[in-house]
């Protein structure tokens, strides 16, 4: 197969966490016969450096005419760069919520898994731990609260604030089939989280998840209320294979699940259009304070190039070799130094992407 990638290594550690992912990917291409084909893109604070602007539309273009995209990170310090001298529509920042508005990116996955031997990085209760645990959290993006209409006025001598969360059966019914369709490749579950309860907008969404459900038959599905979702996520993260949810609930959710993994530099993350494509990206930021120093921890940008295959190019068997690799690697007892823990053997970016490829 050839697959071609738009490739955004960005600002910070971008550029070599994302090198350690190509050099993956192309010991994948090497092991299962494909082509990445891939075309280098900037953005941020590099594309502020080059062309005066953080993503200009010519990148863009490209962006769109490829079938996925890799990224890195993007940004800088906030108190020291440059960068953050300028208009907040000129930082690096506006680049991101660029590309993500062109290339129509509205299902977020998030996935937040407990490995064996990163326990202890773990802050839940050791009998809650020991269980581990293994979900992906599929959040809405460009619905809802965050871009309703809004104001703030005065009313009858008091200042009010009005923000509205809007979603119509159509936003809902698009993220309810990509949620589906991603527990039919995991355990087969999905948890809908909403409030209908209380909300108008999460009854209209239980009742189109009901429809999608009808389709897939061999998927368990449950709803379940945000706020008790909130509390289950610490006292029994196991019971979740899919969490699908609308956009502020999954804000929240999302990070409540990557902290009680415990590990920002082993997290991977996608979000996706209608079709195949996606946008594949760590978790964490640009990291500027160990930038340039081949401390940065690789793991969440080759994870989310697995993501890659597995939900744009559909090479599962190849996306499970990636992440059988990372597993084999902390078995073996390897660490960056943000996961690093006695006894373990202290390794730098470069040298964790060769041992992984040596486990591929
Ligand atoms: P950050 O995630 O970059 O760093 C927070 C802490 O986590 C730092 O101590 C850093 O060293 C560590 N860390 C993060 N990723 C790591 C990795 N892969 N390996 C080892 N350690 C890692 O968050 P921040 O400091 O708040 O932000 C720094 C810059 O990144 C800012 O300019 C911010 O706007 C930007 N940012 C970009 C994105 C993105 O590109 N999607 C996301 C978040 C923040």
């Amino acid at each position: 197969m050839k697959c071609n990638i738009a490739v955004i290594k960005g600002d910070g550690i971008g550029p070599e966490v994302v090198t350690q992912a190509m050099k993956v990917l192309d010991a994948i291409g090497k092991k299962f016969g494909h082509e990445f084909v891939y075309e280098q893109l900037l953005m941020g604070g590099c594309s502020i450096d080059a062309c005066g602007e953080p993503l200009t539309d010519e990148a863009v273009a490209r962006a769109k005419a490829a079938d996925a995209v890799l990224l890195g990170s993007i940004g800088g310090n906030t108190s020291t760069s440059p960068w953050y001298k300028l208009p907040p529509n000129k930082r690096p920042e506006a680049g991101l919520l660029k590309i993500r508005k062109e290339l129509g990116l509205f299902a977020n996955l998030r996935p937040a898994n407990l490995y064996e031997q990163l326990k202890g990085a773990c802050p839940l209760k050791e009998e809650i731990a020991d269980r581990g645990f293994d979900m992906m959290i599929m959040r809405e993006l460009t619905g809802g609260l965050y871009f309703g209409a809004r104001e703030t006025k005065e009313v009858d001598g008091v200042m009010t604030a009005v923000d509205t969360l809007t979603y119509n059966e159509n936003e809902i019914r698009r993220i309810a089939i990509k949620g589906f369709d991603i527990a039919m490749k995991r355990r087969k579950k999905v948890t809908s989280v909403d409030k209908a309860n209380v909300l108008d907008s999460s009854r209209l969404w239980r009742k189109v998840v009901e429809e999608v459900a009808k389709d897939y038959p061999e998927v368990t599905y449950e709803h379940m209320l945000v706020d008790n979702c909130a509390m289950q996520l610490v006292k029994d993260p196991a019971q979740f294979d899919v969490v699908l949810t609308e956009n502020m609930f999954g804000d929240i959710l999302s990070d409540e699940a990557s902290m009680i993994t415990g590990s920002i530099g082993m997290l991977a993350s996608a979000s996706l259009n209608e079709t195949k494509f996606g946008m594949y990206e760590p978790s964490g930021g640009s990291a500027p304070d160990i930038a340039g120093q081949d401390k940065a921890n690789p793991i969440a940008t080759i994870l989310s190039a697995a993501m890659m295959l597995r939900y744009t190019f559909d090479l599962d068997k190849e996306a499970d070799a990636i992440e059988a690799a990372v597993k084999q690697v902390l078995v073996d007892n390897y660490r960056t130094c943000d996961i690093m823990s006695d006894g373990m053997t202290l390794v730098g970016c470069s040298k964790m992407g060769d041992l992984i490829i040596e486990r591929i």
